[in-house]
């Protein structure tokens, strides 16, 4: 399906369910600032219109953006969002609670910005029912226009439900200028699809539960672009760039009509989100969300060709409890995830012992894959960090001993069961993380 029919569509679909898309603008153009104007006319015409930005993505436009809704005829004025430690502002709920204030007066939102500052808007938009927009700053994140926030509450990563946007606006100078960091973010998270997409047919052909090939297929033709030409993405290449950003946005789509993150965040998220758990708990920085998600693909890429490999597997449970020393504070929080994941456990062992079910098992996985090798060598042609070591942890480069560590745990967080769950049934985690780690992500 073409992008424009898609966008603020509602349609029945193979998977049984009626696809309603919210957002229904997207623009990526040179001249898409043109199109802010007619649409505070749209979304809110009696608006008196709160641009939202933090103080660095004030710098990217703020200005232009305030003298263009000026000049239109708008009511506008701008809030930016104070810095947490010195470092961006951070999404969690005296955030959140700042801004439900500051927002109170105004009818329409825009965000300028990308991961936080869109998260931030879409949950104020939410609870306040206002409609909002968002002026991309980079292609860092899938986030643009999912219904979903992930917010820091008591050092905790808790989903809330949001808002998506009306309309994702984006122009090739902005993106093409940001910080390189932010876009091979970007292409990290975007490469994760192939792994969390082979995670959510697991968990279809375990437990039967739902799933929708239309939402995977969505990025099926912008894939190759990125995939196929990362010298493309390190050369700042506008189509590639587009592609990357247009893959970005798609993902974000998928989430919201699925009303799952299932198509873009599998095993991969998880020790993403662990790391992000652990630094908050030392009250410590960790790294970019889709830098540690790239990583991370490679490795739950190549757990899945081990276990391609097996042919007549032993399953078996494991620890009934999840390892206090290793979470600490967080064990409260994380033993009730894992609580409710040990039925999937003992579910998934009593199912793929049966005869013929783990090779049925690996025929319906086996499509989504892509090999480790090349998501490695995509990520390492872009210039994006594709080694543990690139990875920064409390301002260090992550060691070999503690990404072993996360990895080994991660499955432990989230009640979600993913490859790394299939990993420890088959006891490849923890006897073979070390080597995996050493031999894919060093
Ligand atoms: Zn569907
Ligand atoms: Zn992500």
């Amino acid at each position: 399906m073409e992008l424009k029919e898609l966008l603020g569509s509602s349609f029945e679909c193979r998977c049984g369910k009626t696809h309603t898309v919210p957002t229904e603008k997207f623009f990526y153009a040179e001249d898409a600032f043109g199109s802010i104007t007619g649409l505070i006319d749209t979304y809110s015409p009696a608006s008196s219109c709160l641009i939202i930005a933090d103080s660095r993505t004030y710098g990217v436009a703020g200005r232009e953006i305030a003298d263009l809704c000026k000049n239109g005829g708008a009511k506008c004025s701008c809030f930016i969002v104070p810095d947490h430690d010195g470092e961006s502002p951070t999404v969690d709920d005296t955030t959140r609670d700042l801004l439900l204030n500051r927002t109170a007066d105004s009818d329409f939102l825009l965000a300028l910005g990308s991961g936080v500052i869109n998260d931030l808007v879409k949950w104020v938009a939410f609870l306040q029912h206002k409609p909002y927009i968002v002026v991309a700053t980079a292609a860092s994140m899938n986030g643009y226009a999912s219904a979903n926030v992930a917010a820091t509450i008591d050092g905790l990563k808790v989903l809330f439900h949001a808002a998506p946007p009306k309309a994702v606006i984006a122009t090739p100078d902005i993106l093409l200028n940001a910080p390189y960091e932010l876009s091979a973010a970007g292409l990290g998270d975007v490469l994760a699809k192939p792994v969390s997409s082979a995670d959510w047919r697991l968990n279809h052909f375990l437990f039967e539960d739902y799933f929708c090939q239309f939402s995977i297929d969505l990025l099926k033709d912008l894939e190759p672009v990125y995939l196929k030409n990362p010298d493309k993405i390190r050369n700042r290449d506008s189509d590639a760039f587009k592609a990357l950003f247009t893959a970005l946005f798609y993902s974000s789509i998928a989430m919201t009509i699925t009303g799952t993150s299932s198509p873009a965040s599998g095993g991969e998220h998880l020790v993403s989100h662990t790391l992000d758990m652990l630094a908050t708990r030392k009250s410590c920085s960790h790294d970019l969300h889709g830098r540690q998600v790239g990583v991370s693909s490679i490795l739950m890429a190549a757990l899945y060709e081990r276990i391609l490999t097996i042919d007549q597997p032993r399953f078996s449970l494991p620890p009934s409890q999840v390892d206090e020393t290793f979470w600490g504070a967080l064990t409260p929080a994380v033993a009730k995830e894992y609580e409710a994941k040990l039925p999937k456990m003992s579910r998934a062992v009593e199912i793929l012992n049966q005869p013929g079910n783990w090779e049925a098992c690996k025929s319906a996985i086996k499509p989504h894959l892509i090999p480790a090798r090349q998501l490695k060598e995509c990520l390492r042609h872009a210039g994006a960090v594709h080694r543990y070591s690139d990875l920064r942890f409390n301002k260090a480069p992550v060691t070999q001993d503690f990404f072993v560590s996360v990895v080994s745990h991660a499955s432990q967080m989230r009640s979600r069961f993913t490859i790394l769950d299939i990993a420890v049934l088959l006891e490849i985690i923890p006897e073979e993380t070390e080597e995996l780690i050493v031999k894919w992500c060093k």
